[in-house]
């Protein structure tokens, strides 16, 4: 952590940019609540129940989305008052600049997050169905 520590001007860059994102998100999930509100309002007149129900398992589906990524966002900005935004939560190595513009929100670097996903895929692969990665011959 010395020739490749990051900018005082890239670490604010990447505040507001969080912090726009977390404002962003915070005002959907609030419009997402007025609608869910405005909804129990009128109760007993739903025409199409089942039309009702795909809606709002969508929204709720977007709401659980938004909130996981709304704990990431925040989970980055403490990182940045820590002083250790940046730096992978496994080797602590800087993730890079590039990285982090592209996904303010990342914890890992490249050859860690590829091995996480490569974890994630083998957990994933418990049901082999029509693909097979193995060539067994
Ligand atoms: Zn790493």
């Amino acid at each position: 952590m010395t020739d490749q520590d990051y900018s005082p001007e890239f670490i604010d860059e990447m505040r507001q940019l969080l912090e726009s994102k977390r404002a962003e998100l915070v005002n959907r999930s609030k419009l997402a609540r007025n609608e869910l509100r405005d909804r129990d309002d009128s109760p007993g007149d739903s025409i199409d129940e089942s039309n009702e129900e795909q809606g709002m398992s969508t929204e709720l589906r977007l709401k659980d989305r938004d909130r996981y990524f709304l704990s990431n966002v925040n989970d980055a900005l403490e990182r940045i008052e820590d002083g250790d935004y940046g730096y992978c939560d496994v080797c602590y190595e800087p993730i890079g600049e590039g990285r982090l513009r592209a996904r303010p929100t990342a914890l890992l670097c490249i050859e860690h997050k590829e091995e996480a996903e490569r974890e994630e895929r083998r957990h994933h692969a418990k049901n082999p169905g029509m693909f097979s990665p193995v060539n067994r011959s």
